[in-house]
């Protein structure tokens, strides 16, 4: 038998924050009746679930993170942040900020959360495994340095890549992040930073508002490292690999990282309550597969995902599945159930999602310059 090539990050305790009563993503209150909020643990669980039935599980290397140390997480998050949320914790909750409710013992398990994207990130660059899925919980990419957002605690990618930086020696990490909301987060946090490439799918206006559009391209040192490609409700297989393609690995190959991260959220699944995308959990397999490419030719192989949304009970564990028979090369041997989804009218890239697609190239091509080369710091008077 040979050795797993691809790591899997998995905790259960991670399945028991308790994002309370609610109704969609809405806390319960008022005339909203209590019931699940979106943000629970079926979709996570069924996908690992997924996994160990077809026996895929018995394929990885199953890692079991330890908690973010206090000096991981304060490379992205204060102080201050960090006593507030660990203060209510303790207790019987909170809400870390916007619409990020949480009950007790949270902060642990955000602690887990991020400490498993880093586990996955130190699993490749150990050399133990080529790649590694961090399924983890809560999700990270709206978390802002100092304020929990959209079900987000602790910022896990971020706090990732900053590991890896200050404390593996890696220089340049590129982020693609494929959650059908904006990675407003992430893009705050690296926003004038040169040595990361921050770039985000979403669909257009969707959430946060005002967040992710197309002239957002980072400030300062950091002009031109964060990339937004923001799609039309609506856009199915065929725009999503026109924009991996056109957009997604050309400012890869020019930003040259030396890690990739994914920010892997399935709530672009066609059936997710809370997104308007179309894809079919095999378009999950091909936008991976390209990432995989890139990352051969780049980066030595060196990919990593982290999990972030997705709402469908139902349909995420055939998402997840599919990434992870890319990133393993291995298949899991059963037909996905939904592969009808792939067949429905709109997968196709129409006119106008070509014109969102194209925006953004050139976008690339334009601050290729800049990705590649940052302006000089100019010296204070
Ligand atoms: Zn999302």
């Amino acid at each position: 038998m040979t050795a797993p090539s691809t790591a899997l990050v998995w905790h259960e305790r991670m399945m028991w924050h308790d994002t309370g009563s609610g109704a969609s993503e809405l806390p319960a209150g008022g005339w909203l009746e209590p019931g699940e909020h979106s943000e629970n643990p079926a979709t996570k669980r069924r996908f690992k679930n997924l996994l160990d039935a077809t026996g895929l599980t018995d394929e990885l290397l199953l890692l079991r993170p330890t908690p973010a140390s206090h000096e991981a997480l304060t490379r992205v998050h204060p102080d201050e942040y960090l006593t507030r949320i660990k203060d209510l914790s303790s207790g019987r909750g909170g809400d870390a900020g916007s619409e990020s409710p949480f009950g007790n013992g949270s902060y642990e398990i955000a602690q887990l959360a991020a400490g498993g994207t880093i586990a996955a990130i130190d699993a490749v660059l150990d050399g133990t495994v080529a790649n590694a899925y961090a399924l983890v919980r809560p999700p990270g990419h709206h978390a802002l340095a100092d304020l929990g957002m959209g079900f987000c605690i602790f910022a896990n990618v971020a706090i990732g890549v900053r590991h890896a930086q200050a404390a593996r020696g890696i220089g340049r990490v590129a982020i693609v992040d494929w959650d059908v909301h904006h990675g407003n987060g992430t893009q705050a946090i690296f926003w004038e930073d040169p040595s990361v490439l921050a770039i985000s799918l979403h669909q257009d206006g969707l959430y946060p508002s005002r967040s992710g559009l197309l002239e957002q391209v980072g400030e300062g040192a950091g002009l031109g490292t964060t990339l937004n490609v923001p799609l039309p409700a609506g856009s199915g297989r065929g725009a999503y690999l026109a924009a991996l393609d056109q957009v997604v690995v050309p400012a890869l190959e020019a930003f040259a990282p030396e890690l990739i991260v994914i920010a892997c959220g399935f709530d672009a699944g066609a059936l997710d309550p809370l997104g308007r995308m179309l894809l079919p959990a095999a378009a999950f397999g091909e936008m991976t597969r390209r990432l995989l490419d890139a990352a051969d030719r780049i980066c030595g192989g060196r990919l990593v995902a982290s999990h972030e949304g997705g709402y469908s009970a139902g349909h995420v564990p055939f998402c997840g599945l599919a990434v992870v028979e890319a990133m393993s090369g291995l298949s899991a041997g059963i037909d996905d159930p939904f592969a009808y989804l792939a067949g429905v009218p709109g997968q196709e890239i129409t006119a106008h999602q070509q014109d969102a697609v194209d925006a953004a190239a050139a976008l690339v091509a334009g601050v290729r310059g800049q990705v590649l080369h940052p302006p000089p710091e100019v010296p204070e008077t």
